[in-house]
């Protein structure tokens, strides 16, 4: 995500078989196929879902995510803190949910609950033990109600998000980790499977997606579309009777752009053009096929979905396009390369901040050079240690936190984004160029479609022959100053 505040500041089991590539071979993924219809603020669903255990041990329940119901009422962690509530509820009080009707697996109707920390995780038992390279195959009927919000998943003021929308399986920590609906942040962590999601709507939306665009048919006043997407850690869609659209190429990545009020489509469209060749060139290339970019109502500066970015009408000019940018270095950075976001946050936030950084640097005329941009990080982020040595007569600098274990919104963008921004620069100027771009490109390519942490960040390093000794974990720890 881009935090709005800164952006301103700083300017299938055998199903698995028909989808994908020849249709002959399985992949080693799991693999959604949903079914769903919106109308009237309300997402009816159905989700096949096959399992596949990619896990070094046999398993006998699947865990999945229910994200939306943190929109309800009572949330113990609602997705939006009180503070940030009356700008991002902008029709009032409202709530949203997912209710679970029916799950089948295979001999049929079959048991579940719902639970965990705040009625989030969907546990289902599973009917024999799943080895690892073994499948397991369930079907799950939901219903997602949805709040008046601009937010991940919500009817928005001129849009319908839906982020995080169905059952999507716990990533895999040495067992399933349940995300808690931290509102600082974005609290997510899933494994790369394959989607097919068939998707309808009343013909007069325009409906941006994860992914590509495989059949669309309209008849009855309704269009449904079919969408594919290979090695995804998430699926999302954005739809408007407002989108107006347009495509172009960055190398052989498409790149769609829907947009409700930009004066300048063409500029926007250039800063997303720009920052994926940048990127691919920078650090490997392009995760996926498509990108699509929409303009929607969100409450913070922008969010990212594998191969789609929400960005926030409520941005104006120079900082539109600085979000396009950041949520655009999410596709190599969350979306190819994951992390438990959770748990270790800055590794994929402190990476797109310093990829916004390399964009200006490499790109000229949009406004912005790296010494200033590095020089607002460090002014943003010296502001903040003064205001909480004032505060608290402390500053805790550390970075090894859980999203928990921060004080709010504040104090996680100053660390996650800002400190880890500075970081990279900091890593940069210790040892050098070569080095460290080389880095970061065998940092992706090590990690393409899987989930990194720290200590894998460090070792890419070391494996390159940097002389990064203690350099990492001084910035860890809060040793370091900056
Ligand atoms: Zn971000």
């Amino acid at each position: 995500m881009k935090k709005l505040a800164f952006a301103l500041a700083l300017i299938v089991a055998a199903g698995a078989l028909f989808a994908f590539g020849c249709g002959k071979k399985q992949s080693g993924r799991s693999l959604y196929e949903i079914e769903c219809a919106y109308e009237n603020g309300v997402l009816e669903g159905s989700m096949d879902f096959t399992f596949y255990n990619d896990f070094p041990t046999a398993v006998k329940e699947l865990k999945f995510n229910l994200f939306p119901n943190a929109y309800r009422e009572g949330a113990k962690y609602p997705a939006v803190s009180a503070s940030a509530a009356a700008g991002a509820y902008y029709a009032g009080k409202s709530y949203g949910s997912i209710e679970i009707s029916a799950v089948r697996d295979e001999e049929g109707e079959t048991e579940f609950s719902v639970g965990g920390a705040d009625e989030n995780v969907l546990t289902v038992p599973l009917k024999r033990e799943v080895f690892p390279e073994e499948r397991y195959f369930l079907s799950v009927d939901f219903t997602v109600k949805l709040a008046k919000i601009d937010h991940r998943l919500g009817i928005a003021k001129n849009a319908v998000n839906l982020g995080n929308f169905y059952p999507v399986l716990c990533g895999w920590d040495g067992g399933f980790y349940e995300c808690v609906y931290y509102s600082s942040g974005d609290p997510f962590f899933s494994d790369c499977a394959d989607y097919e999601v068939t998707f309808t709507a009343g013909e007069n939306y325009v409906t941006a997606a994860s992914g590509e665009l495989k059949r669309s048919v309209t008849e009855n006043g309704k269009t449904t579309n079919v969408y594919t997407l290979e090695n995804a850690r998430d699926f999302a869609l954005c739809l408007s009777e407002k989108f107006e659209t347009m495509s172009a190429k960055a190398g052989d990545v498409t790149v769609n752009y829907y947009y409700i009020d930009d004066a300048a489509p063409l500029k926007s469209m250039q800063y997303a053009l720009k920052a994926v060749e940048t990127f691919s060139s920078l650090f490997g290339k392009y995760p996926y096929r498509s990108l699509s970019v929409a303009e929607t109502g969100f409450n913070e500066g922008g969010m990212e979905y594998p191969a789609l970015v929400f960005i926030s009408e409520r941005l104006e000019d120079a900082a539109f396009g600085e979000v396009i940018v950041h949520e655009t270095a999410h596709q190599w950075w969350y979306a190819g390369v994951g992390n438990n976001e959770v748990e270790y946050g800055f590794l994929d936030e402190g990476l797109a901040e310093y990829s916004t950084v390399l964009f200006y640097e490499k790109n000229e005329g949009f406004g912005m050079t790296r010494p200033q941009m590095i020089e607002a990080a460090e002014l943003t982020y010296r502001t903040f240690c003064n205001v909480y040595d004032k505060l608290f007569g402390k500053v805790d600098t550390s970075m090894l936190r859980p999203l928990g274990e921060y004080s709010g919104e504040y104090e996680y963008v100053n660390i996650a984004y800002i400190k880890a921004c500075l970081m990279y620069e900091t890593l940069r100027e210790t040892v050098g160029d070569k080095m460290f771009f080389k880095g970061l490109s065998e940092y992706y390519e090590a990690y393409l479609y899987e989930e990194a942490e720290p200590q894998d960040l460090v070792g890419v390093y070391e494996k390159c022959g940097a002389d990064t000794n203690g350099f990492f974990e001084s910035f860890f720890d809060g040793s370091a100053i900056l």
